[in-house]
């Protein structure tokens, strides 16, 4: 067993062992074997994460962002140096190749190595007064305690996004990982504690997830909840939170339009296409859901795309050469098949795929709908899986509106030639990001997070570090 795949909580710098019949067990989806259990926790253990975190709160907070960032800045060399076991760690529990594990660490220590610099950069202003002899002016504070919940699909990640603003601000966490993938969130731990992190900054606690959240979401010490999930818990959570007026940072679910327009380049848009939704076998929130192409190249792209697809290599994400791993669980193998069926009862025409290997595997292939009408569910909401859904349109209004047909609003990608074409969709779409001509927008110096109920606020950039800052106004009279 990999030395980093550690089966204990932290809280207030002490590792916990699971108790005995208080456990939960960790399977690897590429076979359903046994990888290791994780203590289940419940309230009593997540109110001693919350008093850790508080009684280290202000003793972090007055350390200078230097002092932070020189910390920040070491567990980014431990992540960098730990790579490859991190990436085993990452297969092992979710499934995807390793070379996009690899590729999922680099992106996760990418925060790290951002926030670290961006902890200088919290500036408060003067203000010119109205009057004389006073001074105005403004100082950014961190908001203290944050619950942080995060999901499966990025498994370090979703937790580096959220912990190193957090930790560059100056605010102390209380972690919640998802049960499938906690090994991740907790080798990050590991090395944080390494690199000197004090006790009581970092906690981490595995459990029920209703039990947790509802401790986080209302303690009054808690003063912020940072989450990234489905929209429906996040809607939960904000309403849990809402007598003790939580500050929320919401990362939830995308309806991604994918817009091939009729002057596209069609390598480009099949590669943003491919890059876009087989990474993680589809199973991320800005993946390419609805695909709408227009009608005159249609056909050649329905073909183009197929050949793509029947190329790829799906297996156990540990074997050289493998793109595509199997999906999480068995639950999310039943979506697909309900979702396929759907769309076809719906007319949909079934061009690639739709025959899952049979119970007990969690393995989906790469499957093409076309012809997908308006009222499939995979139209209506999101797919999270290897399902292609298009269809075609003739007029870019037209298109436009269908695009934004939809209660979410997280990313979009519209594939042109033209700058007329690109502005229109680009100001026109109802997204908080949009692709053009890729279909990879994810960086750590840029806002990542959605309009509509796909969420409130921005993770990365100088928007990821401001959610966890707040601003004090201070007027003098001189
Ligand atoms: P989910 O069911 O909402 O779970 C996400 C996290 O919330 C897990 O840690 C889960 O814990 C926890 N959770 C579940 N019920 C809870 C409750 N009642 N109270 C507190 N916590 C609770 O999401 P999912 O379906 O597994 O994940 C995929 C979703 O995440 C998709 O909708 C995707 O679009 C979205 N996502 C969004 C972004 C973004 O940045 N916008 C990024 C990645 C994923 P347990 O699993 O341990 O029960």
């Amino acid at each position: 067993m990999s030395p980093l795949i550690i089966q204990k909580n932290y809280i207030n710098g002490e590792w916990t062992a699971p108790r005995d019949n208080a456990t939960i067990t960790v399977y690897n989806p590429a076979n359903n074997d046994i990888l290791g259990i994780i203590p289940d926790l419940g309230a009593e253990e997540t109110e001693s994460a919350i008093l850790a975190a508080h009684r280290a709160q202000d003793d972090w907070a007055a350390l200078t962002a230097y002092e932070r960032g020189g910390m920040l800045r070491k567990w980014y060399e431990l992540m960098v140096r730990h790579r490859e076991e991190l990436a085993l760690v990452m297969t092992l529990e979710n499934g995807k190749p390793l070379a996009e594990s690899r590729g999922e660490l680099d992106y996760a220590s990418s925060f790290i190595d951002w926030f670290a610099e961006e902890a200088k950069r919290s500036y408060g202003r003067q203000i010119p007064s109205a009057q004389k002899n006073r001074t105005l002016q403004t100082i950014k504070q961190p908001v203290g305690v944050c619950g942080i919940i995060t999901p499966w699909n990025f498994p370090a990640a979703m937790i580096t996004r959220k912990i190193a603003a957090a930790f560059a601000a100056g605010c102390t966490v209380v972690v919640k990982p998802d049960h499938r993938t906690p090994y991740s969130a907790i080798a990050l731990v590991k090395l944080a504690e390494e690199a000197g992190i004090p006790k009581g900054v970092f906690n981490l606690i595995t459990g029920d997830a209703a039990t947790i959240g509802g401790v986080l979401t209302q303690h009054d010490l808690v003063k912020k909840i940072s989450f990234t999930g489905s929209t429906p818990v996040g809607r939960l959570l904000m309403a849990q939170g809402a007598s003790t007026l939580k500050r929320m940072s919401l990362e939830l679910g995308g309806n991604a339009p994918f817009i091939v327009c009729e002057d596209a380049d069609l390598t480009v848009a099949l590669d943003a296409l491919m890059a876009g939704k087989i990474r993680n076998a589809g199973q991320a929130c800005v993946a390419p859901n609805r695909i709408f192409v227009h009608e005159k190249i249609y056909d050649e792209f329905v073909e183009a795309l197929t050949l793509r697809v029947r190329a790829l290599k799906m297996g156990d994400g540990r074997e050289d050469g493998v793109q595509l791993g199997p999906l999480i669980d068995q639950k999310a193998v039943e979506k697909m098949e309900h979702l396929v069926t759907d769309a076809v009862n719906k007319g949909a025409h079934l061009v690639l795929g739709g025959e899952s290997p049979g119970q007990g595997s969690n393995f989906y292939p790469v499957t093409i709908l076309s012809d997908v009408s308006q009222e499939a569910e995979c139209e209506q909401g999101e797919i999270f899986g290897p399902v292609f859904a298009l269809s075609s349109f003739s007029d870019d209004a037209e298109c436009l509106a269908r695009s934004n047909a939809s209660e979410v609003g997280l990313a979009a990608y519209v594939m042109t030639q033209s700058l007329r074409r690109m502005d229109f969709y680009t100001r026109g779409i109802e997204c908080g990001m949009v692709g053009v001509n890729s279909g990879v927008i994810s960086f750590a110096a840029a806002p990542f997070g959605g309009y509509k109920q796909s969420g409130l606020h921005r993770e990365g950039g100088e928007e990821g570090l401001d959610a966890y800052l707040q601003t004090k106004y201070i007027a003098v009279q001189n």
